[in-house]
């Protein structure tokens, strides 16, 4: 079954005729299309893709499932989108009220009258959520190409290296495999790395700092999200406390997961584990959060979750610590979930790693 079959089935449920969609990354996952702006009016049977004329051609090669109709100047999108529906016979379309702006809002309620503009709340993001095998195959592919690169810049690892150098080595590695960034890889070291989310810097690498590196690739419109931390030169018995505490948390979080499990229990689970050292002050994010067409593709393993794991959900697990003045450590690796528990996509190393070693 295409995903664009899958829509209009939950469209059936939700008593949706005529479907606008409009959030770039959802009309790329009904479509196929992977350029940067584009609609997609989704029917019972049928439908349209419309893009403007710079992706005449791509809109051809990549989407298969609807016919592409393309604009150029001076036509504007919006009034390119009425005489669609005024041809397909439409009376009143939904659009997806949780990502149009109220600009937008305005522009279409003037372009599109008389047809009427029914908000419909988020249909595609719980979709999503559970990938098809063709997906979970290119998530597969950009997982092994994060892995390689790891392999690769881990050889870097030594005292006098910048985190900039780093980060552009993985930016540099991706790209010359013709994949591109799922997002801007996180570099910190020392201090720094008590920082969940910092960007590199030019801070150069230390004997006995903490190194993390969270990166990823995006392969096939897919993305990858690893995270590694290491030690440069020298551990402390510190140094492996809270690592081998923050590795015991993911392992048994992986461990928990199976269909049917309550993902806020699983990222409690971790925060259990962590306790056992007094190391869950110092976890401050969620433990994990669903991947995909984009690096935060809906879902979350975290305290408020209100999400249900079941078969064909990718999703990160990635427990941290982050000790303000000391340092932080955090693991994460893609996980699907099968009918019996997950299988792990990432397969880098995991326990601790001193380098140069
Ligand atoms: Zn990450
Ligand atoms: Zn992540």
């Amino acid at each position: 079954m295409t995903n664009i079959d899958r829509l209009r089935e939950k469209m059936a449920e939700e008593g949706v005729e005529a479907l606008l969609l409009s959030e770039i990354t959802n009309v790329g996952w009904a479509t196929g299309f992977k350029g940067s702006s584009g609609w997609a009016i989704v029917l019972k049977e049928g439908g349209r893709f419309i893009t403007d004329s710079r992706y005449t051609i791509a809109a051809q090669e990549e989407v298969k499932d609807l016919p592409s109709f393309t604009f150029a100047s001076p036509t504007t999108g919006a009034q390119f989108l009425k005489r669609q529906f005024d041809e397909l016979g439409i009376k009143a379309i939904g659009f997806e009220s949780a990502f149009v702006t109220y600009a937008t809002f305005e522009e279409w309620s003037k372009a599109f009258a008389p047809i009427e503009l029914k908000p419909v709340k988020d249909l595609v993001g719980p979709i999503r959520m559970v990938k098809m095998p063709d997906e979970i195959a290119a998530i597969k592919r950009a997982c092994k190409l994060t892995d390689a690169c790891f392999d690769h810049v881990r050889r870097m690892i030594q005292p006098g290296v910048s985190e900039f150098d780093i980060a552009l080595e993985i930016e540099f590695y991706f790209r010359r495999n013709g994949a591109e960034l799922a997002f801007a890889p996180a570099v910190v070291s020392g201090e720094r790395s008590a920082r969940p989310h910092g960007k590199p810097s030019e801070r150069k690498l230390q004997r006995g700092d903490f190194v993390t590196l969270d990166f990823g690739a995006k392969v096939d419109g897919y993305c990858a999200d690893m995270t590694r931390t290491m030690v440069v030169e020298e551990a402390t018995d510190r140094h492996r406390e809270i690592y081998n505490q923050v590795l015991e948390a993911q392992l048994a979080s992986i461990e928990a997961m199976k269909p049917g499990v309550a993902a806020k229990d699983v990222d409690g689970l971790a925060r259990q584990v962590l306790g056992k050292k007094d190391l869950a002050q110092y976890f401050g994010h969620g433990l994990g959060h669903g991947l995909g067409r984009v690096v935060h593709d809906g879902g979350r393993m975290a305290v408020t979750s209100t999400d249900t794991l079941a078969p064909g959900q990718v999703w990160t697990v990635e427990p941290g610590v982050y000790i303000e003045g000391f340092g932080g450590v955090r693991i994460e690796d893609d996980v699907v979930v099968t009918e019996s528990g997950v299988e792990v996509l990432t397969h880098s190393p995991k326990e601790l790693l001193v380098l140069p070693g």
